[in-house]
């Protein structure tokens, strides 16, 4: 990977402004408080990250719906969630979905959680999910985040 230092508010502002062109016309919030602090990382696969967990989360959820990011930092890591309020993810699944070519879908791969995680791997980050309040799922990627911006 080619390590820079990236303003994270950037990366999530170019993702979702592809991801607004989804195939089912749903909004893409984004919720973020303005930070001076940047990440480390291969901007390239983080974008490619983050586009596959909203695309999945695009598909989980009915046309009328909407996908909010929210990004923020935490201590010394930098968080993005991709919710939404989707069918949610089977306790039958749950331990398989970062499998390689593990779908439920027609015409899935399998792929995009498995390469996610991996990409998360490298950066020394996680990618992890838990239940969306009510209804749906929140992906969680996080980073290590750089010192404070003077
Ligand atoms: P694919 O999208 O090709 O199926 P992924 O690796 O992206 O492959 O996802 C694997 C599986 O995890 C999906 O088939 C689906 O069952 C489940 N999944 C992923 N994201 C979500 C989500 N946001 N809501 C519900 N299920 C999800
Ligand atoms: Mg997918």
């Amino acid at each position: 990977p080619r390590y820079q230092s990236m303003d994270p508010e950037e990366m999530v502002r170019s993702v979702t402004a592809l991801a607004q062109h989804n195939t089912k016309n749903l909004r893409v919030v984004v919720e973020s408080q303005p930070e001076s602090r940047e990440v480390q990382c291969d901007p390239e696969q983080i974008k490619q990250l983050l586009l596959n967990l909203i695309l999945n989360a695009v598909q989980a959820t009915r046309e009328d719906g909407a996908v909010t990011i929210r990004s923020f930092f935490e201590d010394d890591a930098y968080c993005v969630e991709v919710c939404d309020k989707g069918q949610g993810i089977p306790t039958e699944a749950r331990e398989s979905i970062f499998e390689p070519f593990f779908t439920t879908k027609e015409t899935g791969t399998g792929l995009g959680l498995a390469i996610a995680s991996n990409i998360a791997a490298q950066h020394g980050g996680t990618l992890t999910f838990r239940p969306n309040e009510g209804r749906g799922t929140i992906f969680r990627l996080q980073l290590p985040a750089s010192e404070a911006v003077a």
